[in-house]
């Protein structure tokens, strides 16, 4: 595809009119009107939040990144931050994000359920025919494009990663290395509970669901809520 050349031929001479234009796109009729100058920024308020979580997770630095990005933007968009009072009633921005967000799980959901229709329309076509071969490619089953549509090729098992901060009083992992603790050590489910395999190794074993998938920390002991 050629370049498209940098100066847009379609913005007016007169750019308070593209501006007038660009508004009016912005803000429609029934919008609510776009945010005023208000108080204290909330993306600034909601990353201090999350950094201030007592158990830190890899994810909370992610998660703060992009709601930074967020930030980012809606100054590009609307010259400020979300701010406080900022001229807009925020439970109705709630429930129109909400809605949306719920629409969009619907989209994921239709495309995924149509993506497995495809899936099983080409799979009815590379069956056997009254020879035993692929009636489609001519080949002894299972032909290349029906193990290509059935394989189920697992994820690689997660390698745990371990940090370990002095003294070490617990050990706190992420909901899925629990089991690959229950593995490594050959303990049962239904041997042990939890505090049991902590014991083996002499030490409370607690799971934080915030910690990312593979995360085992062996730390100081923190107070439980
Ligand atoms: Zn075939």
């Amino acid at each position: 595809m050629p370049l498209m050349p940098e100066t847009n031929p379609t913005v007016p001479a007169d750019m308070s009119l593209y501006k007038a234009v660009r508004e009016g796109l912005r803000n429609r009729p029934g919008d609510q009107p776009l945010p005023t100058e208000g108080g204290e920024s909330v993306q600034d308020a909601l990353i201090q939040h999350i950094l201030s979580h007592p158990r830190l997770g890899a994810g909370a630095h992610a998660l703060a990144a992009k709601i930074g990005e967020r930030r980012s933007l809606g100054i590009q968009r609307y010259g400020r931050p979300l701010q406080t009072f900022n001229g807009r009633d925020a439970v109705q921005d709630l429930m129109d994000e909400l809605l949306d967000g719920a629409t969009y799980a619907m989209q994921v959901k239709m495309e995924i359920d149509s993506f497995n229709t495809r899936i099983a329309r080409a799979l009815s076509r590379h069956t056997a025919d009254e020879t035993g071969q692929c009636r489609a490619c001519k080949v002894p089953l299972p032909c290349e494009t029906r193990q290509i549509l059935t394989s189920k090729k697992q994820p690689p098992e997660p390698e745990l990663k371990i940090t370990k901060v002095e003294p070490v009083q617990e050990v706190v992992c992420s909901p899925d290395a629990v089991d690959e603790i229950r593995r490594r050590f050959g303990v049962t489910e239904a041997q042990t509970g939890i505090p049991n395999i902590g014991e083996l190794m002499g030490f409370p074993v607690y799971v934080d669901d915030d910690l990312p998938p593979g995360t085992v920390r062996l730390q100081p002991s923190t107070p439980k809520q």
